[in-house]
């Protein structure tokens, strides 16, 4: 696809943030350019449109910037998974380990059906350790995750296996 050069390239690279060592994949310089922004939500949709897809959810916080855009353009409803104490209803909380430590993602109890075919949004897959804590959400749920999808991801995937056989649709690799 001659689109994701162009949406590589309007991908920032950050050096030591938050620390480092880190290498930072920064999608806010995506966001600022029209065309590669547009160009992103238009792959997810065109791939999701006929997939029978009537969930959208994304996580806390980047995979905010692109869910909702797709969810309204292939007709499905929008949910956001976030970090604990976020949301005001009654949740369900699921916990996953970080290189040092855990952290926590939390859904809104009913906002998923059993058997909704649900997708997950994020702006970059590592470990996969943070989607597999949103499949065990929306599974906990009975909802049936049809699939990952990112916009950069690393290609030789270790989170694939963390991601309970579920298939993983990402964009661009970080450079
Ligand atoms: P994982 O759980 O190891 O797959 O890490 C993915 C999570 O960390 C996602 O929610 C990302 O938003 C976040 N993340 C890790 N590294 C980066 C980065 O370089 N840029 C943006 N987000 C990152």
């Amino acid at each position: 696809d001659p689109r994701l050069q162009a949406i590589s390239q309007a991908i920032r690279v950050i050096p030591h943030f938050p620390k480092q060592g880190i290498m930072f994949q920064d999608i806010t310089t995506l966001l600022l350019n029209h065309k590669a922004f547009k160009d992103t939500v238009d792959i997810f949709v065109d791939r999701y449109r006929d997939m029978g897809i009537s969930v959208v959810a994304g996580i806390e916080a980047r995979g905010f910037m692109f869910g909702p855009s797709i969810a309204l353009a292939i007709g499905a409803k929008f949910i956001p998974l976030r970090k604990p104490g976020k949301l005001p209803g009654e949740v369900i909380s699921q916990a996953y380990e970080l290189e040092y430590g855990t952290d926590c993602l939390e859904m809104h109890v009913g906002a998923v059906l059993p058997g909704e075919r649900t997708v997950v949004i994020d702006d970059l897959v590592a470990t996969g350790g943070t989607l597999s804590a949103a499949i065990n959400l929306l599974e906990r749920m009975e909802a049936e995750v049809v699939e990952c999808a990112c916009v950069i991801g690393l290609s030789d995937l270790k989170g694939k296996r963390k991601l309970h056989g579920k298939p993983l649709y990402i964009l661009v690799e970080p450079r």
